[in-house]
């Protein structure tokens, strides 16, 4: 195979998934690596849950992760179009031509047909897949079915024998024919199956290594006789083993947010995600985690692409982001939480003002989201509590009167001597548990919830710390 060209094809039925976007990543990283093509395919033929929306916010991830293409749909190509939903006509020539050299045929059966046979065949302790039933059909049967308004579909005949093929990550994988049943490669729609669309890309589109998910190795061994029947080069596969959560099970919803786009919602940057993606199951030689995008195109190579499923660590993406956060511009990092400021009613307008703030809190967070809590703190003179009441009931007025008495001629300020005055105040007041510490909180941040106390009193210091328990205290009257 002379040129690399791969293909990541997504279908626009939902978000890009961080399952996706790390096969997405590795085929961008493989094609980068050899100097190849990058193939960007939508695979839309499942009419009702595609949509035109989803497939632009694919598009807008990918680019978001970094991950640009070659050809495409909205790049043309020599290759195009580069929508399934527009290679229809396509897909039917070539089905008719597996018809016309026999390698396939019309089935009329209904699905309940098949269903009772299938059944019948497990009474008998045989396979239950389809038996082949049209492919002998009679002239006068065909006539038949045609009279009763029966509309076929088109089945590849499958023949017993191995079906073996070439896998970078699991070397030689072979499959038994026998176990495979007679498929449809055209739907009485006319319209094809995935299997048959993606054989026909895939070849026509010269595809010469298929990478994508392990869930999809079950299909190949039927796109391998596709591509043999056509007499199609056969393209080299690589299944990438699957991503697990920390409990060891598939990805899934469950496990909480799991698109790219909550990712980047919740303030991860692209650095991190794609950093953080392309080592699920990849490792450098070096060992280092933390690698530019340009060392992981000279370094990539699928034989370091491990066999075992990946697990999906939350903390260790949240240090990765934390890392990117600190060691990026901080232009960049404040164009990136200007957003997130402006959304929490800060006004933005200042942008050195702003920046000096992001600068003071860079090190307390590990994503963008944290930031307003964090700034909110250095901007402690607009506070607005969440809960006025707890601010101003008597209990916590004594708390506040106790707390200023006890920090007047305090000189040393930090964790500790926090934690000793509060211990005091609770000792003189008699009042504790939440009582004590949520009106502290509230007046020291505005809000009911956030980061740590302690680590909140250390950052705003003595003075700060004194100004704004007296605005506790002061609007009382
Ligand atoms: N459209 C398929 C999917 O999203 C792609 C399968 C393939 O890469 O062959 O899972």
């Amino acid at each position: 195979m002379s040129e690399v060209r791969v293909r990541f094809a997504p279908s626009p039925t939902g978000y890009l998934h961080v399952g996706n976007a790390r096969t997405a990543i590795l085929n961008w990283l493989f094609a980068r690596h050899s100097g190849g093509k990058m193939i960007l395919r939508i695979e839309d033929t499942d009419a009702e849950r595609s949509t035109v929306e989803f497939e632009q916010t694919l598009l807008q991830d990918l680019a978001w992760l970094g991950v640009d293409w070659d050809e495409g749909p909205d790049k043309g190509g020599n290759f195009g179009p580069y929508r399934q939903s527009e290679r229809l006509g396509i897909y039917q020539k070539y089905a008719h031509q597996l018809l016309e050299t026999g390698k396939a045929f019309h089935c009329y059966c209904t699905k309940e047909e098949i269903e009772a046979r299938g059944k019948a065949a497990l009474a008998r302790r045989e396979d239950p897949h389809y038996d082949g039933h049209c492919y002998y059909l009679t002239e006068e049967h065909v006539e038949q079915y045609k009279k009763e308004g029966r509309k076929p579909v088109i089945r590849f005949r499958v023949h017993p024998g191995e079906i073996s093929f070439s896998d970078l990550v699991r070397k030689n994988v072979q499959f038994d024919g026998s176990h495979i049943s007679d498929f449809v490669i055209l739907r009485s729609d006319s319209t094809a199956t995935y299997n048959f669309a993606v054989v026909i890309d895939d070849a026509l589109m010269k595809i010469s290594h298929v990478i994508r998910g392990e869930d999809h190795l079950s299909n190949t061994p039927k796109q391998v006789l596709l591509f043999k029947a056509f007499g199609f080069d056969v393209p080299v596969f690589v299944h990438i083993p699957m991503i697990l959560g920390e409990d060891r099970a598939k990805l899934s919803k469950r496990h909480g947010d799991n698109q790219v786009r909550d990712y980047r919602e919740k303030g991860y940057l692209p650095e991190a995600m794609f950093n953080f993606l392309s080592l699920l199951g990849w490792s450098s030689p070096s060992g280092e985690e933390l690698l530019s995008r340009q060392r992981f195109i000279e370094e990539f190579d699928f034989s370091r692409l491990s066999k075992s499923a990946a697990i999906f660590n939350s903390e260790k993406l949240d240090w990765m982001n934390g890392w990117y956060l600190r060691n990026s511009d901080i232009d960049y990092i404040l164009d990136l939480g200007l957003p997130f400021l402006k959304k929490s009613g800060f006004d933005i307008s200042d942008r050195e003002a702003i920046k000096k703030c992001v600068r003071a809190v860079i090190e307390r967070i590990d994503r963008l989201e944290q930031l307003p809590d964090w700034c909110r703190l250095i901007y402690a003179g607009e506070i607005k509590y969440d809960n006025e009441e707890i601010v101003f009931n008597e209990g916590s007025q004594k708390v506040f009167i106790r707390f200023l008495s006890e920090i007047e001629n305090i000189s040393q300020w930090d964790k500790d001597a926090f934690l000793q005055v509060v211990k005091t105040v609770q000792k003189e007041t008699g009042i504790k548990g939440r009582f004590l510490w949520m009106p502290i909180r509230i007046a020291l941040t505005g809000k009911e919830h956030g980061p740590e106390l302690p680590v909140i009193v250390e950052l705003l210091g003595l003075e700060n710390c004194r100004k704004l328990i007296k605005k506790a205290l002061k609007k009382q009257g």
